[in-house]
């Protein structure tokens, strides 16, 4: 029996181990793979105290940040669910079965791909998932965004002050984000809205040269340097259930990181926090340990 299971080992899941382990607490880490998203982001530069940072040196840096307090990673292990077993948690994996008297759950999310020829090929080669990350690269270049959702029109309205010119790409034939954003982005003179209209394919052979699409029966090319895939998001919650989740399926918490189980706390993507971001999960992550931490306190 443990006394704290941290699920998940991304920027929110070391953080919270880091804290954990300086707390002294009887701690497991379970994680799929360590670093999490950020093992898929090129360069970062919006985390403090680090102009640029490859997303591969920070999860070193974090892993051997982690490692300086021994071993406490079951890296590997998939968690399939979570249970109440009395007072405690019975958390079960692909590989075994653990206890803990309080959980956090850092487990992230997962970005929805395309699923069209060249997108995994040009991955960080012009093809990005995340305009708050990465818009700041296409100053006066010509830019794709798919998707007419939030997040889509939330991408364009970013890149307008930095591209040339932004497409805005829907296979449906309205855009479904909110009214004040669609008309944002349409009256901007740099912003093109194309309904109806299929990805087929991203093209480039190193970098990305623009995309194909259909509409209407009809192909087109369209060039463009950049192209942002922004049709959401799947929150990796799906093994814990009775909780309350949100209509997105993340994990609703408080501010103190509680989630709707009592010793259940969680941080990071998984959560309704709003900005999906590395600082603001290592934030989460800090949050969500001391909460525990008092919670086990306040119990004993
Ligand atoms: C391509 C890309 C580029 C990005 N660029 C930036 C950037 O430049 N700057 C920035 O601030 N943010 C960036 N982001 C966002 C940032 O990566 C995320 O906000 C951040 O990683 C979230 O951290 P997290 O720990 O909450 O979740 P994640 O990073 O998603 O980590 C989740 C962890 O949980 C584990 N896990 C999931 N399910 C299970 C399970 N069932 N059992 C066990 N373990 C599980 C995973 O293996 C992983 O260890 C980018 C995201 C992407 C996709």
């Amino acid at each position: 029996m443990y006394e704290l299971i941290i699920i998940g080992a991304g920027p929110a899941g070391i953080t919270a181990s880091i804290y954990a382990a300086r707390k002294k607490m009887d701690f497991l880490v379970i994680a799929k793979e360590v670093g999490g998203q950020t093992n898929w982001t090129l360069n970062v530069e919006n985390y403090t105290g680090f102009q640029m940072i490859s997303g591969r040196d920070l999860v070193a840096n974090f892993r051997k940040h982690l490692s300086g307090y021994g071993d406490r990673v079951k890296e590997g292990e998939s968690v399939r669910s979570v249970e109440k077993a009395g007072e405690a948690f019975k958390v079960k994996t692909n590989k075994g079965e653990y206890e803990a008297k309080a959980l956090v759950i850092t487990s992230g999310k997962i970005n929805k791909v395309l699923n069209v020829p060249g997108e995994n090929r040009l991955r960080n080669k012009g093809v990005f998932y995340c305009a708050t990350c990465d818009a700041p690269i296409f100053q006066d270049a010509d830019v794709v965004v798919v998707g007419g959702g939030n997040s889509g029109l939330d991408a364009v309205l970013q890149l307008e002050k930095i591209a040339k010119k932004i497409y805005l790409v829907d296979s449906q034939p309205k855009l479904m984000a909110d009214h004040v954003l669609v008309e944002k982005a349409k009256s901007s003179p740099k912003v093109e809205v194309l309904v109806n209209t299929r990805v087929l394919e991203i093209l480039g052979d190193k970098f990305v040269s623009g995309i194909r699409v259909e509409h209407e029966g009809k192909e087109r090319t369209i060039p463009a340097e950049g192209v942002f895939i922004e049709i959401g998001w799947t929150p990796s919650s799906d093994f814990i259930e009775n909780i309350a989740k949100n209509p997105k399926t993340e994990l609703m918490i408080n501010c103190n990181s509680e989630t709707s189980i009592e010793g259940v706390f969680a941080a990071g993507d998984v959560t309704s926090v709003p900005a999906k971001q590395i600082i603001v999960s290592c934030g989460e992550g800090a949050k969500a340990v001391l909460a525990a931490f008092e919670y086990l306190n306040r119990k004993e």
